[in-house]
C-alpha cells in the first residue's frame, strides 16, 4: 500500500472512531484525583462535580492534609506532635480541637482494647527502626526494650478541654506521642466532612487502608472497595466490599515490614511484649460509622492475633474480617456484623 493510501486510510479510521465516539451517551461525570501524604497515597474519587472543578478538589484536599501533617506528623520535626514530643513534661501543650479528636481516639481505643492500641508506643517504634529514625542494623536487645518501654504507658499522657482548645500533657520528658496509625483515618473522615460542606453526596476517600464512602459511583450503584489479599499475585483479592456509607479500614503486618537475619519483622508492635507481632494475622479490616475509629481498632487487633482478634470483635459486636495466613495460604473469617457488607461472589 502506498504511503498516500495508508494516511487515506488513517484518516477515513479516525473519523469513524470520531464518529463512534460522538454516538456515546456523554460519559457520567466523575472526578478523581491522587497524591501522596502521611508517606501513604491517597485517592478521591466523586460522581457529582465539585465547585471549581478538580484542580479546587485536589487544592481543597491538600491544603487540608497539610494542615493535618502539620499537627500529627512525627516526620515534621517543627510539627505540634513533634513540639510536644520535645518539649517538657508537666506544663500544658495547647492543641486543636482536630488534632484532639485523634489523641482522645487514641486514649479510647487503648481503654477499650487494653493497651494493644498505645499512642505512646512511639519510642518502641523508633527503636525498631519504623518511626523518623534510621532502620537498626541488629535486633535491639532486651535492655534496650526495657528501657523504651519505660517511656510507654497512656497513663502518662492527659487531654483536657479548655475553651476551644485542648490541652495535652505529659507526665514524663521522654513520652513520645505517635498518632501514626490513626492518621489515615482521621484523614479520610475530615475529607468526607470537607466534601458535605461543599454538598458532594456521591464520594469515595480512600487514605491508604482507610476509606469512606456515600451514595453511588457514577455508575450509579453503591460503591465497592476490595479487600487485598496479601499474597505475591498482583491484584489479587480477598473479598468485595460495599460499604454503603459506613468507613472501613484495613491493617495489615504486609506491607511494612523488613527482615534481619531471616526474622520479618513488621512495624505494628505489641505494646505488651515491646516487640513487633510475630503471630499468623496478615490484616484486620473493621467498618464502623468513622474512619478514625475502624483505624484505631483495626490496629488493635493486628496486635491481638487472630483467636484474640476475633474474640474481642465477637464480644463488642464489631463487624471485623480478618485475613489469616495457613499452611495452603491464606483464609477469612469475619463476625457475622461484617456480613451485610459483603458483595455476592459470582459463582
Ligand atoms: P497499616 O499500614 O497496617 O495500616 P498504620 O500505618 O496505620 O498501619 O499504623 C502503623 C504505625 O502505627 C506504625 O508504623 C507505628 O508508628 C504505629 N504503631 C505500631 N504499633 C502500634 C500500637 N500497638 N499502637 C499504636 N500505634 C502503633
Ligand atoms: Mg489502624
Amino acid at each position: 500500500m502506498s504511503i498516500a493510501s495508508i494516511s487515506a486510510l488513517r484518516g477515513l479510521l479516525l473519523t469513524l472512531l470520531l464518529v463512534l465516539t460522538g454516538c456515546q451517551p456523554a460519559p457520567p461525570a466523575q472526578t478523581r484525583i491522587q497524591g501522596k501524604t502521611m508517606g501513604t497515597y491517597y485517592v478521591v474519587t466523586l460522581s457529582d462535580s465539585y465547585p471549581g472543578g478538580e484542580s479546587a478538589l485536589k487544592s481543597d484536599v491538600e491544603r487540608l492534609l497539610a494542615r493535618m501533617n502539620k499537627e500529627i506528623s512525627t516526620y515534621d520535626p517543627d510539627s505540634l506532635i513533634s513540639r510536644f514530643n520535645q518539649g517538657p513534661d508537666h506544663t500544658p501543650f495547647v492543641i486543636p480541637p482536630a488534632m484532639a479528636i485523634i489523641v482522645q481516639q487514641g486514649i479510647d481505643a487503648g481503654k477499650l482494647t487494653d493497651g494493644k492500641l498505645d499512642v505512646t508506643v512511639g519510642p518502641l517504634v523508633n527503636l525498631w527502626g519504623f518511626g523518623p529514625d534510621k532502620r537498626p542494623v541488629k535486633r535491639p536487645d532486651d535492655a534496650a526494650i526495657a528501657a523504651a518501654r519505660q517511656k510507654v504507658g497512656i497513663d502518662k499522657l492527659t487531654l483536657t478541654p479548655q475553651g476551644d482548645h485542648f490541652l495535652l500533657e505529659k507526665a514524663i520528658p521522654a513520652l513520645y506521642l505517635d498518632l501514626s496509625t490513626l492518621g489515615e483515618g482521621a484523614a479520610a473522615d475530615e475529607i468526607a466532612a470537607l466534601l458535605k460542606h461543599k454538598g458532594i453526596n456521591n464520594y469515595l476517600v480512600e487514605v491508604a487502608g482507610a476509606v469512606r464512602s456515600k451514595g453511588n459511583n457514577s455508575k450509579g450503584s453503591p460503591w465497592r472497595v476490595a479487600i487485598v489479599e496479601p499474597s505475591d499475585q498482583p491484584g489479587a483479592f480477598s473479598d468485595i466490599v460495599i460499604p454503603n456509607g459506613m468507613a472501613l479500614s484495613t491493617a495489615g503486618s504486609y506491607r511494612n515490614y523488613y527482615e534481619l537475619d531471616g526474622q520479618r519483622y513488621s512495624h505494628i508492635i505489641d505494646p505488651a511484649t515491646g516487640q513487633p507481632i510475630t503471630h499468623k494475622l496478615v490484616s484486620a479490616s473493621i467498618i464502623t460509622p468513622t474512619a478514625l475509629e475502624a483505624d484505631a481498632l483495626d490496629t488493635a487487633l493486628m496486635v491481638m492475633g487472630p483467636a484474640q482478634a476475633m474474640a474481642f470483635a465477637t464480644r463488642h459486636q464489631l463487624a471485623a474480617y480478618l485475613i489469616i495466613k495457613t499452611d495452603q495460604g491464606f483464609k477469612a473469617e469475619f463476625t457475622p456484623q461484617f456480613a451485610p457488607y459483603l458483595a455476592k461472589k459470582k459463582s
